[in-house]
């Protein structure tokens, strides 16, 4: 009898012990997800790929980085002064857009025909209202028709020389193509173009032709995620795409939910990397349904997303991410990803590499 009295009161404290225990990380799980970290914060990206230290000179390392913490600033101080997520989005990436060190604006990648064709995207989390564009050859800052055409239109994507219409009639500053010009991204296209020209000599395997141009092309689209002091997420995304593009080809930057989402239940999200498995992937649209549906943190679905996910399915890229409550994620499948964050106390995260 005494015996079964023990066995009974221990078998009571263990399951009171585990039930507890559980309970207590039920808890502790909630009280993370629900705590705000930050009042408002921001992330950027400057594009994700085969970044490597020993590729690199200690001169255009310090380059990125300062144009990376120039653009950040751009947005925290709006961001600090009270002004919206959606002006903190636009004018940090209007400054990655000015700079020729990145794949957006100026200093656009280069199509097969030689040309420079931008895309880009926005969306606003409060609303779930976004613009998008694809294609345009003239206009100076996509972003900004991006978000023109969310503000001003019923629609919310727009096209080629369309797009560029509208730019004109909203009286967005319109450039000489020429603008885009680099001489680093011509020749860029110019040596894929040369290798893949030699590997089709040797082999004539049309697959690995196109194989070699997408994946040798250097990515570095931008995109920027904020969340602001009334508790709006936008988040916006700009490229020139892929070097050696061609037929009109549209990546994941100007499809909402691949490149870009934004949605204050959620997070924010802005995407680069290899398009077209960020398209079949939704990957900006998948984290943001993992965190509603699933209960998962902002740090889980960003790592599932691109960690297995998109990996599976051979995509090489990453993202920057933001959530309701200001935890920031940078996550990426590549060597490097420049990148920056910058909290509301004001640290800020400048890197390029992995650690
Ligand atoms: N995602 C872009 C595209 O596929 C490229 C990049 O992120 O660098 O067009």
């Amino acid at each position: 009898m005494r015996k079964l009295a023990f066995l009974l009161l221990s078998t009571a404290l263990f399951l009171g012990c585990n039930l507890n225990s559980k309970k207590e990380s039920v808890i502790e799980v909630d009280t993370n997800s629900n705590k705000k970290i930050n009042e408002f914060a921001i992330i950027i990206h400057g594009g994700a790929g085969t970044i490597l230290k020993k590729n690199m000179s200690d001169e255009k390392e310090a380059e990125y980085k300062t144009k990376l913490e120039e653009a950040i600033k751009v947005g925290h101080t709006i961001l600090k002064n009270g002004g919206t997520s959606q002006e903190a989005v636009m004018k940090t990436i209007q400054v990655m857009e000015e700079s020729p060190l990145f794949n957006a604006g100026k200093g656009a990648v280069f199509t097969h025909e030689e040309t420079n064709e931008l895309d880009a995207s926005f969306m606003d989390g409060k609303t779930l209202n976004a613009g998008a564009v694809a294609g345009v050859k003239d206009v100076k800052s996509p972003i900004e028709l991006a978000i023109k055409i969310m503000t001003d239109s019923d629609h919310v994507m727009l096209s080629g020389t369309g797009a560029s219409n509208f730019a004109k009639e909203k009286g967005l500053e319109i450039v000489d193509p020429s603008y885009f010009y680099t001489e680093n991204r011509f020749q860029s296209l110019q040596r894929i173009k040369n290798r893949a020209k030699t590997q089709l000599d040797h082999d004539d395997k049309k697959a690995a032709f196109y194989d070699a141009d997408i994946k040798n092309s250097k990515f570095g689209t931008v995109g920027c995620v904020a969340l602001d002091k009334y508790g709006n997420i936008a988040a916006g995304t700009s490229t020139g795409g892929m070097t050696n593009k061609r037929w009109g080809r549209i990546g994941d930057a100007p499809i909402i939910g691949s490149g870009t989402y934004a949605n204050n239940k959620t997070c924010g999200v802005s995407s680069t990397g290899w398009g077209e498995y960020f398209i079949r992937s939704q990957v900006a649209y998948d984290i943001s349904a993992q965190m509603e549906y699933q209960e998962k943190t902002l740090k889980e679905a960003t790592k599932d997303v691109i960690q297995n996910k998109l990996t599976q399915l051979g995509g090489t890229g990453g993202v920057v991410a933001l959530d309701k409550n200001g935890n920031m994620s940078f996550e990426f499948n590549t060597a490097g990803m420049y990148r920056a964050s910058m909290n509301d106390k004001g640290e800020l995260i400048v890197k390029i590499y992995k650690e």
